[in-house]
This record gives structure tokens, C-alpha cells and sequence, in this order.
């Protein structure tokens, strides 16, 4: 995706640009520019007041998340002979304990206690054949792949009698059934269906296993030699995304309180690109369950949000943040999008019908600093065809409490930016990328919290 970048302009990349080939190439193309005075000031105007300040309110907990990938040549000899591993981490903060992480002088995060913080936290890692290695006697580097993500899918990644395995949580979401109808080895048309009685069966063509996790797709991307990281990064995404159903069903189950206190926060937009994209909206609608039952137990909707640093909704904020005063936020709707971020003459029907389960906003705090957060959809679908799904998404009263709480706790975590990111989210990161213990028990950590009531 081209972007018109100022401040990339030094050296080599400039001169590249200054072509009068690429200008012209340029000319035809469609992308985010940044605004004229005149414009910036048309845009901020369209942003409104954010929810007052006081009193603020704020979850118990914070579970922020955040996944990490990586393939690797198994021998430096064999630079295409590959395997790759995706971990997420998941890094729980008591927000009555996390001003005993931050020092009070500088504001900077205490590295000995996020170091004690990092050892109590711990990353589901799945680890997957990538090029040129056949897993378990497969017959090909694909069907190998498919057959690892079962079986990692399958394991149980907590202890005792407490479960924590996304094939059972992918028929949790899928109401128990799902249906493939082409093999994933010979391509021919089946109907084979799963439930967690059943989440393997052979194909009655070709004979090869199919597993209930083959519904993902995440194995489409994968080729016996060539370049698999794409299928790494669905992965990756799926899992993340998995690991919040999880979290969500199982404390909806066992800890409705529990669930009703604690912020979920991820790296990145409320979305699932690619292969697995059908699953946003499995997750769109079992937020929404959840949240009708917490509403029957007397609790609000549980606050999960999207935070993104980067990509073309932040470019976009960060070259109109001096047009716009303090404290003010906007809901970003389709024709918001197309004529300011993504530079369209042409409005989609519902921008990530296929792909988003969550709303971008702008959030620009008192303190001067942005934010691009997401807020689930709170709706159980978007109906036939778009209808006025568009319209209704952006309509700030169905986000009921969600805005206003989002925005607390934004404001209550950007005192203490690290590594540019606000301190759960700098911490999960962190953890996803130095930590190497295998296991997940976020789930175990919440319970021994004392949450569970
Ligand atoms: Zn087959």
C-alpha cells in the first residue's frame, strides 16, 4: 500500500520517489495524502468532545496480549530448510499493584519489577514445520503443517483439570459444528462435519486425515519449498484472536465477576485478515452473547479493545494531531476512511465486512497524546449484505459504557508510555519476544489473583 511519506524523504528513497516513471505511476494511484490547512481544518471539526474525564472508571485487571513469530533455518547450512514458531503472550496487571511498577520520579517502568512480572507470565508457543520439513510422516510439507496445528491446537496448555485447548474453543465458537467441504490434500468436494466428539476424519477420496482445525485454513498458504511466513503471520493472528475466545468463554462459564473487572487489551485491530478471516465473525458474536449475559447478571459489557500503533489510520493521525485540540475523539465511519485515510473517491459498502469485528476510533487525550483504539462491534452479526450495518456501527449510544471506559483507561496508562506503546502492552510485547517457557496460565494467574469469585 503506497503511502506518501514526509518524513521518509531523506537519501536514496527520495530520489527513487523523485522518478519521473513513479510520479507518473504515482499519479494513477490512490493513497493517504497529508491534509492542506483548509482540509485539517474541515476534518477536525468533525471530532467531538471525549467522555469526561471524572470520575474515571477502571477495570480490577488488565490482560494485555500481544503474539510474536519467527521461522528459522534449522542449520545455518540449510537456510531453506525451515521451522517457525508463533507465541503469544499474555502479561496480567493488577491495576491496584501497578504503580509499584512505575517509578514515581522518572515514570519510567522498574526493569526488576517487570522482570518479576515476566516470570510469572507465560506464552502459548506452537511451533509449525515451515519449508522443506515433512512433520510425523506426512506427505507433503502442507499436510504436515495442517497436521502440527492440530495437534498443537489439541494439547491442553494449562494444568490439572483446568483446560485451556483452541480446537475445543474453535467448536465453542462454532456452536459445536463445523463443516469443511473441500480436502485439504486432494482439492475434492466432501462434506465432512466436526464436533469435539469428533475433530478428526479421513477423507473419502483420498483417505487422508482431515482435523476439525484444517477449518482455519491456515495450511493454503503453505508450499512445499517456497516462502511460508504469510501463513506464519495468519497463524499468528488466529491464535491471538483464539486465545481472547478463550479467555472470554471460560471466565464467562466460571467467573462472570471476574470477567466483568478485567480489561483485555491487544496489539492491533479487532480483525482477522486472510485464510482465517471468517472466524471475526465467530468472535463478534460470542462477544455479544457474552456480553447479553453478563447484562442479565447485573454486569456491563466486558471492555476489550484494539490498540494500534501503526498503520494508515495512525499515519493518518499523526499528521492532522496538531490540527486538533485536546480531549476530543472521532468514530472512524466509512466515508471518514475513504476520503481521509485511504484517499478513495469511492465508498466501500462496510469497510472489513469480511475482516473487522471491532470499530477504529481517534482518541486524542487531554494531555495532548493520540490513540487509535478499537471497540467490538455490539451487534451479533452485520446482517445481509452490509444493510445499514455501516451506519450502525458508528452510532457512539450502542457502545453504551465501552467509550467512555476505553478512554480511562488510555488516559490511565499514557503517563507512562514505553517503547512507545502504553506499559501493558510494551510489557506483553516484551515477553512475547524474550520469553522462551513454553506453557499459557494467564487463566491460572487470574484465579490465583483472587478474582475468581
Ligand atoms: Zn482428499
Amino acid at each position: 500500500m503506497p503511502y506518501n511519506r514526509e518524513t521518509a524523504g531523506k537519501g536514496g528513497h527520495s530520489d527513487f520517489v523523485r522518478n519521473p516513471d513513479i510520479q507518473n505511476f504515482l499519479s494513477s494511484c490512490e493513497y493517504l495524502r497529508p491534509p492542506s490547512d483548509d482540509e485539517a481544518r474541515v476534518i477536525a471539526s468533525q471530532f467531538i468532545q471525549a467522555p469526561e474525564v471524572n470520575p474515571a472508571r477502571l477495570p480490577n485487571f488488565v490482560v494485555a496480549s500481544d503474539a510474536s513469530k519467527n521461522d528459522t533455518p534449522i542449520n545455518d547450512k540449510l537456510p531453506s530448510t525451515q521451522i517457525g514458531f508463533v507465541k503469544v503472550s499474555h502479561v496480567l496487571i493488577a491495576m491496584d499493584r501497578y504503580a509499584e511498577l512505575i517509578d514515581p520520579a522518572t515514570r519510567f517502568v522498574d526493569p526488576f519489577k517487570a522482570a518479576a512480572l515476566h516470570r510469572n507470565a507465560q506464552p502459548v508457543t506452537y511451533v509449525l514445520p515451515g519449508s522443506n520439513i515433512k512433520y510425523r510422516g506426512a506427505a507433503t510439507v502442507k499436510d504436515g503443517f495442517r497436521l502440527a496445528v492440530y495437534d498443537q491446537f489439541t494439547v491442553n496448555r494449562r494444568e490439572g483439570t483446568s483446560r485451556l485447548v483452541l480446537t475445543e474453543t474453535l467448536l465453542l465458537l462454532n456452536n459445536n459444528r463445523l463443516t469443511i467441504s473441500k480436502c485439504p490434500s486432494c482439492s475434492s468436494q466432501i462434506d465432512l462435519d466436526f464436533s469435539s466428539q469428533q475433530t478428526l476424519r479421513a477423507c473419502s477420496r483420498c483417505g487422508v486425515n482431515v482435523y476439525a482445525t484444517d477449518w482455519l485454513r491456515l495450511h493454503e498458504g503453505i508450499s512445499d519449498f517456497g516462502d511460508n511466513t504469510s501463513a506464519m503471520t495468519r497463524m499468528m493472528n488466529a491464535v491471538e484472536h483464539l486465545l481472547l475466545g478463550a479467555f472470554v468463554l471460560e471466565l464467562l462459564n466460571n467467573s462472570p465477576a471476574a470477567l466483568s473487572s478485567i480489561a483485555f487489551i491487544i496489539d492491533g485491530p479487532l480483525a482477522l485478515f486472510g485464510e482465517p478471516a471468517k472466524l471475526h465473525q465467530r468472535l463478534m458474536s460470542l462477544i455479544h452473547e457474552a456480553n447479553a449475559r453478563m447484562s442479565t447478571l447485573g454486569y456491563e459489557p466486558i471492555l476489550i479493545m484494539g490498540l494500534q500503533k501503526t498503520g494508515n489510520v495512525m499515519d493518518h493521525a499523526r499528521l492532522l494531531e496538531k490540527y486538533l485540540p485536546n480531549g476530543v475523539i472521532k468514530v472512524i465511519d466509512d466515508v471518514y476512511r475513504q476520503t481521509y485515510i485511504t484517499g478513495s473517491d469511492t465508498v466501500s459498502e462496510n469497510f472489513g465486512n469480511e475482516t473487522y469485528y471491532g470499530q477504529d476510533f481517534l482518541f486524542k487525550t487531554e494531555k495532548g497524546r493520540i490513540f487509535n483504539f478499537a471497540l467490538p462491534y455490539p451487534f451479533p452479526d452485520k446482517g445481509s449484505n452490509g444493510g445499514d450495518f455501516a451506519t450502525r456501527k458508528v452510532m457512539l449510544p450502542n457502545y453504551g459504557s465501552l467509550i467512555k471506559r476505553a478512554c480511562d483507561l488510555i488516559r490511565y496508562f499514557e503517563l507512562d508510555l514505553y517503547d512507545n506503546a502504553i506499559v501493558p502492552v510494551a510489557l506483553a510485547h516484551r515477553h512475547a519476544s524474550i520469553s522462551l517457557v513454553p506453557g499459557g496460565k494467564v487463566l491460572d494467574l487470574i484465579t490465583r489473583a483472587g478474582l475468581a469469585r
